[in-house]
């Protein structure tokens, strides 16, 4: 369902993402990792539309995106989250979610219709259907709910999950990680997942692809990239027993 072929974003002389190639299946789960700075959140905003790519194409469900507008992307099916959520502190959280809803849909919505789906949207990521409950002291699990619900009331096709980890405790984490196998269960709603807790991304995703300044260095079923020679060195750093110590979860 989405092809990207030598996708490239310079800014100055600096490539922040360089001739990215991958593919994604309907209902895959595929994680993004390499370390900061590798281009990952880049390749979202090429993705969802925030910046334009330099080269490049992206093919989702036979159309080309690259070039075009965020607002037409999130209408064409792709949803994302941000890694620091930035809801309307003024707007209710239904509002919030009700907003992308009526906004972020391919077809014109009521705003009865705009409801609708944002309470379907709150019901999936497991937050309270309560007309007059308040962003204010949501906590850090609770917004990062709140943003994948507004991704999910534009009822995307895939989804860019961006870090929905940070800031969480573990068994956040691990409900987290749940509710995204959820979203593919029960939606059919493809993911790709920037991540940087490897043990619980590992569990969730079908296969991943490994970033290291802005080029793709290796992808496959988690357990192949952990043992990756080349994702050790540049992700885990050279320290092999540390790899093993925090792959030994997914490998389990
Ligand atoms: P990641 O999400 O993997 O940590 P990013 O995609 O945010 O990495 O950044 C990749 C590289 O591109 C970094 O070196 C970052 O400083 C640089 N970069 C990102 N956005 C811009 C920008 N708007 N202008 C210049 N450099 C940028
Ligand atoms: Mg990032």
């Amino acid at each position: 369902m989405l092809a990207v072929r030598h996708l490239t974003k310079r800014f100055g002389g600096f490539a922040a993402v360089n001739d990215l190639s991958f593919d994604l299946g309907p209902g895959e789960i595929l994680g993004l990792i390499g370390p900061n700075g590798s281009g990952k959140s880049t390749t979202f905003s090429l993705l969802a539309g925030l910046l334009a790519p330099t080269s490049g194409s992206v093919h989702f469900n036979g159309a080309e995106l690259a070039g075009s507008g965020a607002n037409a992307i999130c209408r064409q099916g792709i949803g994302r989250t941000f890694q620091i959520p930035r809801p309307f502190s003024k707007l209710t959280v239904l509002e919030n979610v009700t907003l992308a809803a009526f906004y972020g849909n391919a077809e014109r919505v009521s705003r009865t219709e705009a409801e609708r789906r944002a309470v379907d949207a709150l019901r999936l990521v497991g937050l309270p259907i309560d007309p007059r409950a308040t962003t204010a002291g949501m906590g850090a699990a609770g917004l990062k709910k709140l943003e994948m619900a507004r991704a999910l009331a534009t009822q995307p096709k895939l989804l860019l999950a961006d870090e929905s980890l940070g800031g969480l405790d573990e068994a956040e984490m691990d409900q987290a990680a749940d509710m995204l196998l959820r979203i593919r269960d029960e939606r059919g709603i493809a993911i790709i997942w920037v991540e940087h807790i490897m043990g619980v991304l590992m569990r969730v995703i079908d296969r991943c692809i490994v970033l290291d300044h802005g080029e793709l260095i290796a992808s496959g079923k988690p357990s192949e990239v952990a043992h990756d020679p080349r994702v050790v060195e540049v992700y885990l750093g050279t320290d092999a027993a540390e790899v093993q110590q925090r792959t030994s979860g997914a490998m389990a």
